[in-house]
């Protein structure tokens, strides 16, 4: 994808640039994995190679172990966001919302994390990054008082509320500018809840963000 767009915003494409993400960023996620609530968000990078639409069937690796569905919401960015910003500005600078999946190649991020090394191996390959449409903020409201579910073959698997994050939206926004800029077209994953699992080739995935948006993804 070359483009990020906002459904009911015309003329809003932005170039696709870096996926920030922020790792157990709710309490029962960290738990169902058997690791530490954080003190601090950790954060990791994705590459803009790694966004694909939902629209289209996703691809996930297969020769590398499992690859988990995490469901997050997403924050498209509209306009710079740096070091020193107010939650204020970091509002203002919200271009759209919209749903990921965080795909994540659990054995191997194990692996990776049993030996202090980066995840991005596990995290951030060609298509980590499946992307909802977005819709502006007038139409969400309360970015903390949304209900995210993620059905796996008509089945329940994730089932999270906003409200529920350790550090709120606005909160890790300005804490990511404390290491890196915020750019037009990039995008701001803000945790799972807990219910990740394993996809499988053939998977029918149906992910909604409250009544707002309503994603299904086929993966081939
Ligand atoms: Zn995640």
């Amino acid at each position: 994808m070359s483009y990020l767009h906002v459904v009911d915003k015309k003329h809003s494409a932005l170039p696709v640039g870096k996926v920030v993400c922020v790792g157990r960023n709710y309490a029962a996620h960290a738990r169902e994995l058997n690791n530490a609530v954080p003190d601090e968000p950790i954060l990791f990078i994705k590459p803009s190679t790694a966004i694909v639409s939902m629209q289209a069937p996703i691809s996930i690796p297969t020769q590398r172990g499992e690859c988990h569905f995490e469901t997050e919401l997403a924050v498209l960015i509209g306009q710079p966001l740096t070091q020193g910003c107010t939650e204020l500005q970091a509002q203002n600078v919200i271009a759209g919302v919209g749903l990921a999946l965080d795909l994540t190649l659990r054995d191997l991020q194990q692996q990776l994390k049993g030996s202090g090394l980066p995840w991005e191996k596990a995290k951030a390959f060609d298509g980590a990054c499946p992307l909802s449409e977005f819709i502006s903020m007038d139409r969400v409201g309360n970015l903390q008082d949304q209900r995210i579910r993620l059905w796996q073959n008509g089945d329940l698997r994730q089932d999270g509320h906003t409200g529920e994050m350790l550090m709120p939206v606005l909160s890790l926004m300005v804490y990511v500018t404390q290491f890196f800029s915020l750019q037009p077209g990039d995008v701001l994953l803000t945790g799972t809840p807990a219910g990740v699992g394993s996809l499988k080739p053939k998977d029918k995935l149906k992910l909604s963000l409250s009544d707002l948006i309503e994603a299904i993804v086929r993966v081939v």
